[in-house]
């Protein structure tokens, strides 16, 4: 699918309190009652519980268990450029290590967003759904894991148990032959490789490739012109942190998650993300969240069924599953409907 992003006008940018965007109503007093109970039931504290029912809507997910499929990255974890942290340092919250890289922390979020991430996985299908490749994808440590399903490679991988799904690996291999070959736009990445202001040439999965970059040094029109140049070919660019990703066409998010979507027989599909590789799968959710940060926040990407976290960095990630978790116990009543057994394998 290659949805299109959905502009509308800014609302009251900057807000400082739910909801952010025309579709978020807020909560009924019942709503959020049955919200903040369940996320009592379900262990939260307190102050974690309110937090999740702050978002409590009068209309919950419907069907048979959700799936959440969550891209990882400046949205459930952060790197310590990206903690994006505004208060003084004596009132920023306790963080956990999401990923260790040569046996130092990497990544991380907040124990609130660890602690509610743990219940989400359990009251729908966690579904990481990544750009990293399998391998940066594995050092990743949140709650639910092993996740029964994953999604790494921006789509280039469906992870069952851990393993690659060769059937998937097959039908993404017949997606790939219809945009030009990555040979092709490896080469035209290497002339610029010797440049100051290009750290590496990476190739991931043998699927797409990518720039390591030092922002604020990239020639003015650079990655215009590599947009329109692989726009000619079948491919798109992306821009995350200090990386310049550029990946075919058909190999996406949304493709993946639909197939673990029909796999689990699942009911309602809510997504989150960051970055213009999430704006597809954003648009195919029921539901969405992204948060006030990243290239889709830069770009000032919107949809009517995608919220916008009132905060930004690591804050924005912990509001992101309060959001989402809000959004499954919404539906669950007074918790009798919460499945908590693990999907069934396809
Ligand atoms: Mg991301």
């Amino acid at each position: 699918m290659t949805a299109q992003p959905v502009h509308v006008a800014l609302g009251s940018e900057g807000a400082t309190s739910a909801p952010t965007t025309p579709n978020d109503r807020p909560a009924d007093g019942p709503a959020g009652a049955r919200v903040l109970a369940a996320a009592l039931a379900a262990g939260l504290s307190p102050r974690v519980a309110d937090q999740v029912a702050a978002f409590a809507r009068a209309e919950g997910v419907t069907g048979g268990r959700p799936l959440v499929a969550c891209d990882l990255d400046r949205t459930l974890v952060y790197s310590s450029a990206a903690l994006g942290l505004t208060v003084p340092d004596d009132q920023a919250p306790p963080l956990v290590v999401a990923e260790v890289l040569h046996g130092e922390p990497l990544s991380f979020q907040t124990r609130a967003a660890q602690d509610m991430l743990a219940v989400l996985a359990d009251v729908a299908t966690l579904v990481p759904t990544t750009t990293r490749t399998r391998t940066q994808y594995a050092r990743i440590r949140i709650p639910g894991r092993p996740h029964p399903y994953a999604v790494t490679t921006n789509g280039g991988h469906l992870l069952v148990d851990g393993v690659t799904c060769p059937d998937w690996a097959r039908h993404v291999a017949d997606e790939l032959a219809q945009a030009a070959p990555l040979a092709e736009v490896v080469a035209h990445l290497t002339r610029v490789r010797d440049e100051p202001w290009v750290r590496k040439l990476r190739v991931a999965d043998e699927m797409f490739t990518y720039l390591v970059i030092e922002r604020g040094q990239v020639p003015v029109g650079y990655v215009p012109d590599l947009t329109a140049w692989c726009a000619h070919r079948g491919w798109t660019v992306s821009v995350q942190g200090r990386k310049v990703y550029c990946v075919p066409a058909t190999l996406t998010k949304s493709a993946a998650v639909r197939e673990v979507a029909r796999r689990t027989d699942a009911g309602d599909v809510l997504a989150a993300g960051d970055s213009l590789l999430d704006a597809e799968l954003l648009s195919s959710a029921v539901r969405g969240v992204r948060p006030a940060h990243g290239e889709l926040h830069e770009t000032d990407w919107r949809a009517p069924h995608v919220a916008v976290t009132t905060r930004s960095g690591v804050m924005g990630g912990e509001e992101i599953v309060a959001r989402l978790l809000a959004d499954v116990l919404s539906a669950s009543g007074d918790g009798t409907r919460l499945e908590t057994r693990p999907p069934a394998r396809a």
